[in-house]
């Protein structure tokens, strides 16, 4: 033992202050220790105590060699059960923490430097249990001259960081629990956060995870972290119901309450519990509901031991529950994507079996269409080259199969590209291509038909210098679609095709002066079947996916369509395709394909625009077809027949229909309609409802708003079957609704009914008024006759009554001219008349009585 200087008399007074631990130093009997009494401390043992007592930091001094203990107030929280600790020799103290003191003790008392550890990390038995504990500590040699070695003792500063420590280390569970994860099942999802806590037995010394059975009655585990799946502890599946056999977990309470179960007492209820990292098993353990955003639905429990070392209090519940939410979290998360998935999988299924069904199905329907179109084309060159007057309508029969065979297998093959697209199973054909002269080709086929229509058509496509990539089939198919377009929506002014070229584009442009496309539908306009409600154009017809085929082949290309148009004033089309090759699929470059070809060339669509012109001529060829079994129209004057239909096809076969009995008119909207009615009233108008500009419906309104046209037979022709379409139809005012396809004989019948209704109607209200001028007439000369002669009676004047008389007469038998002869002695004599010339009055007068003749004209 070192020399302390020699006990001198000092007074206590350096103890002053009230605080416990200066009471407990005051009070202390030191004699009893190595330090002696307190009146013979060195001045630098009594200045220590003094500054440390004064302290509000946790303070404590080991003095002497044996390192006896003496502290402040603030310590005695630190120290737990060992308080007071007053004398006692540090290695009594920390008995359990010694080997760990105390060569951070001997180090500055023997003169080394100072210690400092941030985080101490120590198992002290403060509280009845090895608890773990964290202190920042700073250890420093007290100078004290009065002692042989200059160092009086040691003063330790210790700052307990325990509750910081385990907090940061449970931030880090939680966020390692929320880490986002590409799992996709809520089995995996409990898996990864189970693997989570595993890195953390610290705090979480086990943990289970269970997940509710879809039929509510059982829970699963599905992951598992510190203990081994299948024990007593962990088993496989647990009863939800509380009636079961116990069970080992209380699932079924939490299951019923949705709140956090404790469970004590843990080494009763299993044998061999995991510790973790720890000495000693958990004691304490928490069942923790996982719930989902449905209220009162869990998703199943998170069974978490509770670290031994450390108390279980309100920190330690509150981090399980943040602990379950946040599993809780990422189970919704993975049932919502698994949801999501399974209702992409079922949209794939369906979208597959559609693109099977689509691919299958237009293959059924081009067999049986080609086969009609060879024979067709066949016939149709063996009538066309006839010269008998016979075979025209045979030939025009025929001509409207063809075309329309050919409308339904171009629709068919853009199906077909389509489903071959969707599928990925388009097998292009890219090689260089001189595409100034194939477009210019493609676009000349059209010429006929703009200029027939009186518009300009401009070609501007030069060769390009750099080359290009293309497959043959598709770009006609982009152009032909353009340009097919462009025609249908333009009435008058141009369209012009022209090519040109950037450093690392060619450029299309098909640009026309028509109708032009609504801003609000231009975002839409290359849908699939879309198409703008109300565009006016030269025909009504069209499914809406000529502008969808066109980008999705300008993308195969690598390429882009895009449309500028101004409502009204026009449109231009613009595609644009990268130059050379290394964009495209290198397989696809001048490789050979083995699919069918969907090109029909241009000759669909230049018969479909043809029919888009108007056909007054067509119609006036007057088809001689002959409907057998029909009766022969009957002798006079045919009735007139107004036509408006905007698909030429329909016109012709209707007005082939009816002209052996009727003259037909037919139009192509309901424009024309009104303007022929204008020109002649016909007998009876037959009308479509869907037609450009003027639709029938309208058409309807227009003529039974007038009442020179109000009585004209009005009959719908519509594709819309069902009551409600013609309830609707004959609500307007029609006289009748015919729903396509009709048969020739309905239609014919019909039509004779309306027009003999109409005819017969007409001729009553004729005889009627005939019947009430006349009947006024001969009452007029009645009343007459009576006058005349009632005058007779009472006048004289032979001569006034007669030439009245010869008037009434006259009236009465609608005569021009008459007179009244009396015989007079043996010879006739006029003795009134009118309308006579002199010289026959004169030659009367001058023949005698057998000669002469009462005449009368009229
Ligand atoms: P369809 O012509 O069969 O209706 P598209 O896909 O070719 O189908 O065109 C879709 C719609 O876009 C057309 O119905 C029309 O309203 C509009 N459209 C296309 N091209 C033009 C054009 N050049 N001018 C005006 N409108 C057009």
């Amino acid at each position: 033992m070192r020399k302390t200087s020699p006990p001198s008399a000092v007074s206590n007074d350096w103890l002053a202050g009230n605080g416990e631990m200066a009471e407990r130093i005051r009070q202390f009997d030191w004699s009893k220790t190595p330090l002696g009494p307190a009146t013979g401390w060195s001045a630098a043992l009594r200045t220590t105590i003094g500054l440390m007592l004064a302290n509000r930091f946790p303070m404590l001094l080991w003095w002497g060699p044996d390192y006896i203990c003496i502290y402040n107030d603030a310590y005695i929280s630190i120290l737990g059960g060992k308080h007071p600790a007053l004398g006692l020799l540090v290695r009594e103290c920390w008995s359990e923490i010694w080997d760990i003191l105390k060569p951070l003790i001997d180090t500055p008392f023997s003169g080394g430097a100072s210690t400092w550890i941030e985080d101490l990390d120590l198992c002290m038995k403060r509280s009845g249990f090895n608890e773990e504990t964290h202190f920042t500590v700073a250890y420093s040699p007290v100078p004290d001259p009065a002692v042989s070695g200059g160092i009086g003792g040691v003063l330790a500063h210790a700052h307990e960081i325990s509750q910081k420590v385990v907090a940061e280390r449970r931030v880090a569970i939680l966020r390692d629990l929320g880490v986002e994860t590409a799992e996709s099942t809520a089995e995996e999802t409990c898996r990864v956060a189970a693997q989570a806590l595993a890195r953390h037995g610290r705090d979480v010394p086990f943990a289970l995870l269970y997940l509710i059975d879809p039929d509510r009655r059982h829970a699963r585990l599905a992951g598992a972290a510190g203990i081994e799946q299948g024990k007593t502890a962990s088993p496989p599946v647990v009863p939800l119901d509380p009636s079961a056999a116990v069970a080992p977990w209380p699932l079924a309470d939490a299951f019923r309450s949705q709140q956090i179960v404790e469970v004590t007492d843990l080494s009763s209820r299993f044998i061999g519990m995991p510790v973790g990292p720890w000495a000693e098993p958990p004691h304490t353990a928490v069942v923790v509901p996982l719930r989902s955003n449905k209220a009162h639905e869990l998703f199943g429990f998170l069974v978490g031991g509770v670290s031994a070392r450390l108390k279980f209090d309100d920190r330690n519940r509150s981090f399980y529950e943040l602990a379950g939410s946040q599993i809780a979290t990422a189970i919704a998360k993975a049932r919502a994507y698994e949801e999501e998935r399974k209702r992409a999988e079922a949209l794939a299924e369906i979208d597959r079996a559609k693109t099977t069904f689509f691919s299958n199905v237009s293959h059924e329907f081009r067999t049986p269409l080609t086969l009609m179109l060879g024979p067709l084309e066949e016939l149709k060159r063996e009538f066309g080259l006839s010269t008998s007057a016979l075979s025209v309508p045979h030939y025009q029969q025929i001509d409207l199969v063809h075309r329309n065979g050919l409308r339904l297998l171009k629709l068919v093959n853009t199906l077909l590209d389509f489903s071959r697209m969707e599928a990925g199973r388009v097998q292009a054909l890219y090689e260089p291509v001189d595409l100034g002269s194939f477009t210019a080709e493609l676009a000349s086929v059209f010429r006929s038909a703009i200029e027939t229509a009186g518009l300009t058509l401009s070609v501007d496509c030069p060769s390009l210098t750099a080359p290009v990539y293309v497959d043959r089939d598709m770009w006609e198919k982009i152009v032909l679609n353009l340009i097919s377009n462009a025609f249908k929506f333009t009435f008058d002014g141009e369209i012009e095709i022209a090519l040109g070229q950037t450093a690392t584009h060619a450029e299309l442009t098909v640009r026309d002066t028509g109708t032009g496309i609504p801003a609000d539908a231009l975002p839409r306009i290359f849908e699939r079947f879309h198409r703008v409600p109300g565009a006016q154009g030269r025909s009504h017809e069209g499914s809406g996916i000529g502008l969808a085929l066109v980008q999705e082949l300008v993308q195969l290309h690598a390429g882009q369509v895009t449309v500028e148009s101004s409502y009204g004033k026009g449109s231009t089309f613009r595609v644009s395709l990268p130059l050379g090759s290394s964009h495209l699929p290198q397989e696809h470059v001048g490789a050979k394909s083995s699919q069918v070809s969907t090109a029909l060339g241009a000759l669909p669509f230049l018969e479909e625009a043809l029919h888009w012109l108007p056909d007054a001529q067509r119609i006036e060829e007057r088809v001689t077809g002959d409907l057998q079994g029909l009766p022969e129209t009957s002798s006079g004057k045919k009735a007139r027949i107004l036509l408006a239909d905007d698909n030429a096809d329909m016109r012709a076969y209707v007005g082939r229909l009816l002209h052996t009995r009727y003259e037909v008119e037919a139009v192509a909207d309901g424009e024309a309609a009104l303007e022929a009615v204008a020109r002649a009233t016909p007998d009876l108008v037959l009308t479509d409802i869907m037609m450009p500009r003027l639709d029938g419906i309208q058409l309807l309104a227009k003529l039974r708003s007038d009442p020179r046209t109000s009585t004209i037979p009005i009959i719908l022709l519509s594709a819309r079957a069902g009551e409600e379409s013609r309830v609707e139809g004959m609500r307007v005012g029609a006289d009748d609704y015919l729903i396509k396809p009709f048969s020739a004989l309905e239609l014919l019948a019909r039509v004779e009914a309306h027009v003999k209704m109409a005819r017969f109607r007409k001729e009553s209200e004729r005889a009627l008024k005939e019947s009430k001028q006349q009947l006024s007439a001969e009452l007029a000369a009645a009343t007459r006759m009576q006058q005349v002669s009632t005058e007779l009676v009472q006048a004289g004047d032979i001569s006034t009554l007669l030439n009245e008389m010869l008037d009434a007469a006259i009236e009465l038998s609608h005569a021009d001219m008459g007179n009244i002869q009396l015989l007079e002695h043996g010879a006739l004599k006029i003795v009134a008349q009118r309308g006579f010339e002199m010289p026959f009055l004169e030659f009367f007068n001058a023949v005698d009585e057998g000669l002469a003749v009462a005449r009368q004209s009229g």
